[in-house]
């Protein structure tokens, strides 16, 4: 059965693919965005198509849409180390107040809410591989604490309205995704060294470039968002390509995807900068039969063409 669902943050880098999918599979979607860090080119394609609505709106305020809604998809927010450094009052005001109208709004639907949360809930973690059940090693007052806490907070109001208000909910815990429509200078590591690499300037590589990340495609996460918003599980489920690669060697492979002949340079490593970082996706393959599908590699090579466009090397 088809339905018509809300998602904030709908013109952003993973809200529009979702959009996408939703479309595609004949539902109803409402986009809402205010395009802080979100960008019309995402959504341009769906503008015109009697199943799309687009409303620019800052979701901090109340929010009203007409009609039935019957999922709200929460994705609203800066989410890149650069975005929420420099924006780091409206990162923690969209994760409490955003957060807060999202459920407000859900519950005055009567609709399911899924909250985009993130792997930034465990911190530089203490644990390896991350596990829901960790609580995190995170600092309150650091500077990626804004963007920490507001998903942490946005957590506990989720549980919140889901406890005391029996709101139908869902959290999922995003680790390092990328694909087309990342933006370039959204300074997250792969639109760095993508351009970097295509350009033939030194990649970047912070800190000794020891630290590790898992990257997932962004398809494989969408897959895994629907599945868990179709599910009944309400507690925090991970999320991500359990994949595990040190910055280092992900810039050499970069480098030799692209067919570059840039070098790798290092640069000072960014304050409370995660040390490692591994999904355990045990809770996915178990309650959603999910896993990624796509490996990086081919990840990859589905999103250089995307950063050539963009760099207007077509
Ligand atoms: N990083 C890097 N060079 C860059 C951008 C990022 O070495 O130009 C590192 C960053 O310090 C971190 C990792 O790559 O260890 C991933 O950073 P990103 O900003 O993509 O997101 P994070 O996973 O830290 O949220």
């Amino acid at each position: 059965m088809s339905s018509r669902v809300l998602i904030t943050g709908g013109a952003g880098f993973i809200g529009s693919h979702l959009c996408d999918r939703f479309i595609a599979e004949g539902n109803e979607v409402v986009c809402m965005d205010n395009f802080v860090t979100g960008s019309p080119d995402n959504i341009a394609h769906l503008i015109g198509n009697p199943k799309f609505k687009f409303i620019q709106y800052n979701v901090t305020d109340f929010i009203y849409v007409e009609g039935k809604i019957d999922a709200v998809l929460h994705f609203a927010s800066p989410a890149s180390p650069i975005d929420y450094l420099k924006l780091p009052i409206q990162t923690l005001k969209v994760g409490s107040l955003g957060t807060h109208k999202a459920l407000g709004f859900a519950k005055a639907k009567g609709a399911r809410f899924l909250l985009a949360s993130t792997s930034e809930v465990y911190g530089d973690p203490l644990m390896h591989p991350q596990r829901e059940e960790y609580w995190g090693n995170v600092n309150p007052i650091g500077v990626r604490g804004v963007y920490d806490e507001a998903k942490r907070f946005s957590e506990a109001m989720t549980m919140a309205y889901h406890r005391y208000h029996s709101l139908d909910t869902r959290i999922v815990r995003i680790f390092n995704t990328f694909g087309p429509r990342m933006r370039l200078d959204d300074g997250r590591v792969l639109p760095a060294f993508m351009k970097q690499a295509l350009l033939g300037e030194d990649l970047t590589a912070f800190g000794d470039g020891t630290q590790t990340r898992s990257f997932c495609y962004v398809d494989d996460l969408v897959d895994g968002i629907v599945r868990l918003l179709r599910s009944n599980h309400t507690e925090p489920v991970n999320i991500g390509n359990p994949d595990e690669i040190t910055i280092l060697q992900f810039a050499e492979e970069i480098v030799k995807l692209t067919g570059s002949k840039s070098n790798i340079s290092f640069m000072p490593l960014p304050e409370d900068d995660p040390k490692v970082r591994q999904p355990d996706i045990t809770k996915a393959r178990q309650i959603l039969g999910w896993e990624p599908k796509v490996p990086r590699i081919e990840g990859l090579k589905k999103t250089i063409g995307y950063f050539r466009e963009k760099l207007g090397l077509k």
